[in-house]
């Protein structure tokens, strides 16, 4: 069990570990160096001309990888790509819900990851933002950094972004493309009616704390992939911890059924006890955790007693507490309206777990299975620190 000084923290998440050549190939960050002294830049080599026209008969420009990889005609958007600026129109009754996450490699994923999970990551994380206010996603920007216009990367990144895109009806409407290290920032646009998004200020002592799905895999994948893991991790464990880390689910669904239940919802991006964080200042209250349902939250754990956790306890705390990259939603709610919450779960297809209480007192405090405070200090993921 924990006990004080054992120095469990949020370590920093960092993606980097060493390429194989089969690794490097795939990625787009394979410096032009590695070319033998002479030979020809395959990004710059002419294309063929496609059969009856002659568009890619050149190096592949800006306006042309814009053209083939995100032009999509526009279906709710007043005006999408191709203008100067899109327009769009919320509905009558409705505000805009606006949110922008920056993806950099090496901070938030490996450089041989495949192109189609970063561009499935790159829009779930801002549609993740959507559902912690309740928002229907409407539409999205991309601004979009690339060492090279390599092209079989960008059919797999752009495959990968706008099959999410289609799933929630959530379309490209504008954005940027430069040269330069690989840098993907997305700005995601969305509405909800107004006056009823969920906020991070309005938790209240006495509310149950809940959150969906599950909480740690995607850490635990990260280490296992960085060779972190006291263990070997069996291949279908990590293959579904990895699904998590590079293909979360935003909860979108969830978020907009949560609309009048929930008192307050933030999304878990850099951990749970981190962004719960964010919810007391705003809230002005203090919470309580207990940690013996953390077995049940990571899916790795697949029910295992405390006991018996594969992995150590200590670490499945770290993950679950403090591991970051879930993307699942964390909120607050009446006990009064626990049926709601469930119901609202059900009608999402996901599942929601109550894990402790907002209380008066300040502060998060956390406890064991005999009912003891521990003493454990939990850090959330800060870019800065
Ligand atoms: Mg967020």
């Amino acid at each position: 069990m924990i006990g004080p000084g054992t120095g469990l923290r949020g370590s920093k998440r960092v993606y980097s570990h060493a390429l194989n050549e089969e690794q490097k190939a795939r990625s787009i960050l394979r410096p032009a160096q590695e070319r033998a002294p002479g030979q020809e830049n395959p990004d710059r080599k002419p294309k063929p001309a496609p059969p009856g026209g002659c568009a890619y008969a050149r190096p592949m420009g800006e306006f042309d990888l814009i053209a083939r990889y995100f032009h999509r005609p526009v279906r709710r958007a007043a005006l999408g790509v191709g203008d100067d600026c899109a327009l769009l129109a919320p509905a009558a009754g409705m505000q805009l819900a606006v949110s922008s996450d920056m993806l950099v490699e090496g901070r938030h994923f490996f450089a041989d990851v495949y192109p189609a999970h970063l561009g499935h990551k790159a829009l779930a994380v801002n549609l993740s933002d959507l559902a912690a206010c309740g928002a229907r996603p409407l539409a999205f920007t991309l601004a979009l950094a690339l060492p090279r216009a390599d092209e079989a990367w960008l059919q797999g990144f752009s495959e990968g972004l706008l099959a999410l895109a289609d799933e929630h009806g959530c379309e490209l409407v504008g954005g940027d493309t430069t040269q330069g290290p690989l840098n993907i920032c997305i700005t995601v646009f969305g509405e909800v009616p107004a006056g009823q998004a969920m906020l991070r200020s309005g938790a209240r002592p006495g509310d149950d704390l809940w959150v969906s799905g599950h909480l740690g895999d995607a850490r635990l994948a990260l280490d296992a992939l960085q060779g972190e893991m006291p263990v070997q991790l069996p291949p279908q464990v990590l293959a579904q911890a990895r699904e998590r880390l590079e293909r979360p689910t935003p909860r979108v669904a969830l978020g907009q059924a949560l609309r009048g239940v929930a008192s307050s919802a933030i999304d878990v991006s850099d951990g749970l006890v981190g962004d719960l964080g964010h919810i007391l200042q705003a809230s002005g209250v203090g919470a309580r955790i207990d940690t013996t349902l953390a077995p049940q939250l990571m899916a790795a754990c697949d029910g295992h007693a405390p006991e018996h956790v594969p992995y150590g306890w200590e670490n499945l705390l770290r993950c679950v507490l403090a591991g970051g990259d879930d993307y699942e939603l964390l909120f607050t709610a009446p006990p009064g309206r626990r049926a709601q919450v469930e119901a609202a779960a059900r009608q999402a297809a996901t599942r929601a777990t109550c894990i402790g209480a907002i209380e008066a007192e300040p502060g998060l405090r956390l406890f064991d299975a005999q009912g003891r405070q521990m003493d454990a200090q939990y850090l959330a993921f800060d870019h800065f620190r």
